[in-house]
């Protein structure tokens, strides 16, 4: 189980999504805005963030950009959310520093196999700086 932080601004993509995280025995936190979500982050720490790109407020690039550009928060996997297969938005969101991308509609299946890979991922890395 871990704890995910849902950043999407539709209601209907969020409400489907955080129950069927919920359902696999995540903890699912959710924001509805790029300024927010990144508050959420500073604030609950989240094992991993889906962010949805285009947001209101600040949009997902931006967010995951400052999220990046912070000490305290870069640890935490990004995985970019967009409603476009294009190649561009893939490269846009990893050059913004995002882990990795899906699109949406989310094939659930494929997406929590993302999760659990960066997950594991962070937490090798947190266990290999902790080590003497
Ligand atoms: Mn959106």
């Amino acid at each position: 189980m871990a704890k995910i932080l849902l950043v999407e601004d539709n209601e209907m993509n969020r409400d489907m999504l955080s129950r069927r995280l919920a359902r696999k025995g995540h903890e699912v936190l959710l924001a509805v805005d790029g300024q927010s979500g990144m508050e959420m982050v500073r604030r609950h720490a989240p094992d991993l963030v889906l962010m949805d790109m285009s947001l209101p407020v600040v949009d997902g690039w931006e967010a995951t950009r400052r999220l990046k550009g912070d000490e305290a928060t870069r640890h935490i996997p990004v995985i970019a959310l967009t409603a476009h297969a294009m190649s561009s938005d893939r490269g846009k969101a990893l050059e913004a520093g995002c882990d990795d991308y899906d699109t949406k509609p989310v094939e659930l299946p494929r997406l929590l196999a993302k999760i659990e890979l960066l997950i594991q991922r962070a937490a090798g890395r947190t266990a290999a700086e902790a080590a003497p």
